[in-house]
């Protein structure tokens, strides 16, 4: 046995799996195609809202779990990870009234504001309806995450190396073949974002996933003097003033970068391997008509665009499961970043033996 563990993948998910098994004493290799830093994934980039706006208990648990993971992180690195700068959600009132409603069974700290408060305090942002303020949510530093969980693994990154193939022997026996080498371990961990059914093939049984490349943008704010929460809208059900809208919106301030908003999981289909890494033209005119709309408080001329991978279930559930030595985590859908840490604890529990929440396994209905 060459290590205890392979990880596939050294975005996000990959590095966090491999920092929570590190830390339980396995030996632990993780093996990334391409080289450290790259943007060709789903992880790459300064900010990620952290968002504590759900409603459903699983998603409670893990974004209180990540909360407690990212401070321990920060404080054992030195790094600050999270920005909370608070969260304003608006738009589509009945799922935000369901929101307060489960923050309020957990004790999680919520409040609703009438739009001309929020747009008094908020002078950057426009808003039409009520708006859900959680002041304990924010954004996480993503680039500094990733380097965070690196320097606290006792993992080995091992970069510009595709994994080719994957082989089980037995319930604790796997072969993984690179360009260079055959390694064995009792566990893999899949983490391979948009490439997941590539490495994969039919090895296993995993919902479908779907890969598109999306489109979010930054936009120059027009006085450095504005406060910016991070933000989600949600288009208001059936007023036709929204029928442009492609998805709901969501965003934050990235220091130095502008105020980021984003269409969700609605970008073009894409095979990861042959990306254009540009914008449709459609989309981004929406989303500039939408920033002309919603936020005054930046330019709207000052699009800068940026590439990235989703790989989305039909729900939006995460995949998190076990077929014998082969741990799986994807399908993370555009919405996995904020609980990064505590998706590392889930798989290396599944490496353990300890299985995941059913609604996040592979054979959910
Ligand atoms: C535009 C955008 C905005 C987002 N905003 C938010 C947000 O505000 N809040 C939030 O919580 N989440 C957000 N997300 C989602 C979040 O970023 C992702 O859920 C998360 O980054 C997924 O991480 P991952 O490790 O699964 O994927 P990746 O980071 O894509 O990691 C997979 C890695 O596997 C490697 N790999 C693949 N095949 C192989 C192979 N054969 N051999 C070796 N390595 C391989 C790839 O190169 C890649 O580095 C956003 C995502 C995008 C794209």
């Amino acid at each position: 046995m060459d290590v205890d563990v392979v990880v596939i993948g050294g975005g996000a998910m990959g590095s966090a799996a491999a920092w929570q098994m590190s830390r339980r004493g396995r030996s632990v290799l993780l093996l990334e195609q391409f080289d450290e830093g790259h943007q060709l994934g789903a992880s790459h980039g300064a900010t990620r809202n952290f968002n504590t706006a759900y409603s459903e208990a699983d998603y409670l648990d893990l974004v209180a779990e990540a909360r407690i993971l990212w401070d321990a992180l920060a404080e054992e690195t030195g790094r600050q990870l999270l920005d909370l700068v608070g969260l304003v959600n608006h738009g589509n009132l009945p799922r935000l009234r369901a929101t307060r409603a489960a923050h309020k069974l957990r004790g999680i700290e919520s409040y609703f504001l009438p739009a001309s408060a929020a747009a008094e305090r908020w002078k950057g942002m426009n808003f039409r309806g009520e708006v859900l303020v959680v002041p304990g949510a924010g954004r996480v530093r993503a680039a500094e995450a990733l380097l965070a969980l690196r320097q606290a693994s006792e993992a080995h990154f091992q970069y510009s190396t595709p994994v080719r193939d994957i082989r089980v022997l037995a319930e604790e026996s796997v072969v993984v073949v690179t360009d260079s080498q055959e390694l064995t371990a009792r566990n893999v961990v899949v983490t391979a974002g948009a490439w997941t059914n590539k490495v994969l093939g039919r090895m296993v049984r995993l919902p479908e996933l779907v890969v598109t490349q999306e489109q979010p943008a930054h936009f120059l704010p027009l006085d450095d003097s504005l406060t910016w929460p991070s933000f989600n809208h949600n288009p208001d059900q059936d007023d036709p003033r929204d029928d442009y809208w492609y998805s709901p919106v969501y965003g934050m301030l990235t220091p130095g970068e502008g105020i980021k908003a984003g269409w969700h999981g609605v970008g073009p289909v894409m095979d990861p391997d042959a990306r254009t890494f540009l914008p449709e033209p459609v989309q981004l005119e929406a989303l500039v008509r939408y920033v002309r709309e919603w936020l005054p408080g930046v330019d709207p001329e000052s699009v800068v665009p940026i590439s990235c991978t989703y790989t989305s279930t039909a729900n939006e559930d995460f995949v998190l499961d076990r077929f014998g030595p082969v741990v799986v985590g994807a399908g993370f859908s555009g919405h996995g970043f904020k609980f990064t840490p505590a998706i590392g604890r889930v798989l290396a529990d599944l490496v353990d033996g300890v299985q995941a929440p059913s609604r996040f396994s592979a054979s959910r209905d």
